[in-house]
């Protein structure tokens, strides 16, 4: 339960709301090939759907991931940002939404509720657009609105969030994600708050309920850790089913 009222809930979007790890690994694998032109199976991360997954929360940021792994230069990671979203778009790799987050979603109506994601704010739109979930989120913050060095865990795009949804007023906003990256950018979202004497708090919420996420050993603990959907509602204090 929360020490203060909630006054909104914003959502990471890969991994959280939807499972795309084999969608995001397909899409990684024609960039690399585009930007390399190497076979993408010549790098072992993407050889397989699990190393993939557990490179994903090795690295803090996809921008992480293809220097290291992929030993891209700062050129050929920008070449591959640039294809990211038309790539999504040609490729029919299902994903799906977690079972139980879409309801989750429709029960916190009563709240503003938003996405911050290193995702392009275009296949969010899409992703909710195929779900009818588009009404449900006031403003969606992708990799492209924010600037290339100040990604998560830098705390701009949630601030965004933050300043629109709310008033900086006493209260509580819950970020869930399932990423490390995510509780850190929640705490440095709350350092930027009390240096302007805010009385809100960020509560970083680890979603850890589809995607093998591991919640131990992050360099940041989340404050809550939700390993069904409905979790979010009992932490937010909505327990009860809506009347019918
Ligand atoms: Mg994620």
């Amino acid at each position: 339960m929360l020490s203060h009222a909630l006054k909104a809930v914003i959502w990471d979007f890969d991994n959280t709301l939807v499972d795309t790890r084999a969608r995001n690994r397909s899409v990684t694998r024609r960039i690399i090939e585009t930007v390399t032109d190497r076979a993408a199976d010549e790098f072992h991360v993407l050889s397989e759907q699990r190393l993939y997954d557990s490179a994903i929360y090795r690295w803090q940021n996809w921008q992480d991931l293809y220097r290291v792994e992929f030993e891209l230069s700062q050129d050929q990671i920008r070449a591959a940002g640039r294809l990211w979203t038309g790539y999504q778009a040609e490729d029919s790799t299902p994903t799906r939404w977690f079972e139980g987050i879409a309801e989750v979603v429709r029960r916190l109506a009563d709240w503003p509720q938003a996405i911050v994601s290193m995702n392009t704010s275009d296949n969010i739109r899409a992703a909710l657009g195929h779900a009818d979930l588009g009404d449900h989120f006031r403003l969606v913050v992708g990799c492209d609105d924010v600037a290339y060095e100040r990604q998560k865990p830098d705390a701009d795009g949630l601030l965004h969030c933050l300043d629109t949804l709310t008033e900086d007023e006493e209260g509580t906003v819950l970020y869930v994600g399932d990423h490390p990256v995510d509780a850190q950018c929640a705490a440095n979202a709350n350092r930027e708050l009390d240096r302007r004497g805010a009385a809100l708090r960020v509560v970083a919420i680890g979603a850890a309920y589809g995607a093998d996420a591991p919640l131990d050993g992050w360099p940041v603990a989340p404050d809550f850790q939700a390993h069904a959907p409905d979790d979010v509602l009992a932490i937010a204090g909505i327990s009860e089913p809506p009347a019918t």
